[in-house]
């Protein structure tokens, strides 16, 4: 092993830096990791340019990513799952106390959650990473390390479609079709989803949408109202999806949404954007459409492994660029830009494969 652990930090907002920090030692229930694969997530490139989402701001330098897998080097005392040279993937939010919600199954609603690359934990894009030996899954050999780091988008596509009630035969709108709208649609497609229609803007992302099995690509046009829109949703289905999952956080597209979703049926909010939305409230409510939250995700690991092992699910099409460690600022920049879907690190400077 070497002693140095090259790893990516915000200092502060727009200040981004390659530095050495220790190599960390892993406590009795923790494991040290060598970093594999990391994505680059929206929410890294935020930090990088704002300092902040909502109340969560960078007050002290923060390794960012959260989206990653690697090989087990060193085991604490207490753990008996893992061995070294075991690979894994890495679930980024470990609760920290037994409260309520733990104890209710939806850890990731505890207000004092441990989260990777959320000040002020710091998250794994480094050589070196010491985790919570329960939240590292072991990867079956026919899964690669880019699959493993990518179950943390995918659960976040598991778990809006759980939220959405996504079923053997519903239909359903996804509102964008960035990486959050793209593993929602593979996951909703291998829940049984009968129908999907997927809206953007943006020409290049539908086509990747319809690439990966999107039945009804939808180019959204500036100036376009809701309800025009939602017409074309029922349009294309024949009629109104039993689920919507908006992903853009745009007021409009929420409007769109609240306006699709089929009487009966479930909006989920799954992308974030201003604090204050106005929308059409008297339309859910008349109609019992019922508008839900998404914080992450919990309980998505296992099942993200067993569908990738099962050929269920496939992201791979997902990764569009590889850069090494070393060239993070390059690759943080591609992100930004809004290039390529995912873009992953390889942090093993001896290991670079997918
Ligand atoms: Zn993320």
């Amino acid at each position: 092993m070497d002693k140095e652990n090259l790893s990516v930090v915000l200092h502060s907002p727009g200040d981004l830096r390659l530095e050495h920090r220790p190599i960390p030692e892993p406590g009795t229930n923790e494991v040290l990791l060598q970093m594999h694969s990391v994505g680059i997530c929206g929410s890294d490139v935020h930090y990088w340019q704002h300092g902040r989402i909502g109340s969560y701001e960078v007050k002290k330098p923060m390794v960012l990513g959260h989206e990653a897998a690697g090989r087990v080097i060193k085991v604490g005392s207490g753990v008996k799952h893992l061995q070294p040279g075991d690979r894994v993937a890495i679930e980024p939010g470990v609760p920290r106390e037994m409260d309520e919600f733990f104890k209710t199954g939806r850890y990731n609603l505890s207000p004092t959650i441990f989260f990777c690359a959320t000040p002020p934990d710091d998250g794994n894009l480094s050589r070196y990473y010491k985790h919570s030996a329960n939240f590292c899954y072991k990867l079956p050999d026919s899964v690669t390390f880019e699959e493993g780091a990518l179950i943390e988008p995918l659960s976040v596509g598991i778990y809006a479609c759980r939220r959405a009630q996504v079923t053997l035969g519903s239909t359903v709108l996804i509102c964008g079709a960035g990486p959050i709208g793209l593993v929602s649609l593979l996951v909703a497609k291998a829940m049984g989803a009968s129908q999907v229609v997927i809206s953007d803007l943006i020409a290049e992302r539908l086509a990747v949408a319809k690439e990966l099995g999107a039945d009804f690509p939808l180019q959204v046009k500036r100036g376009e109202t809701p309800e025009e829109l939602a017409k074309k949703v029922e349009q294309h289905l024949g009629s109104q999806p039993h689920a919507t999952i908006e992903c853009t956080g745009v007021e409009s597209s929420i409007q769109t949404a609240i306006y699709a979703t089929r009487p009966g049926g479930v909006l989920v909010l799954v992308g974030l954007g201003s604090e204050m939305v106005t929308i059409p409230l008297l339309s859910a409510a008349v109609r019992e459409v019922d508008i839900r939250g998404v914080f992450r995700y919990c309980n998505t690991w296992p099942m993200a492994i067993a569908m990738l092992a099962s050929k269920q699910v496939n992201v791979k099409p997902l990764v569009t660029h590889r850069f090494p460690l070393e060239q993070a600022m390059q690759a943080f920049e591609t992100t930004r830009q809004g290039l390529g879907v995912k873009v992953m690190l390889k942090c093993d400077p001896n290991d670079q494969n997918p």
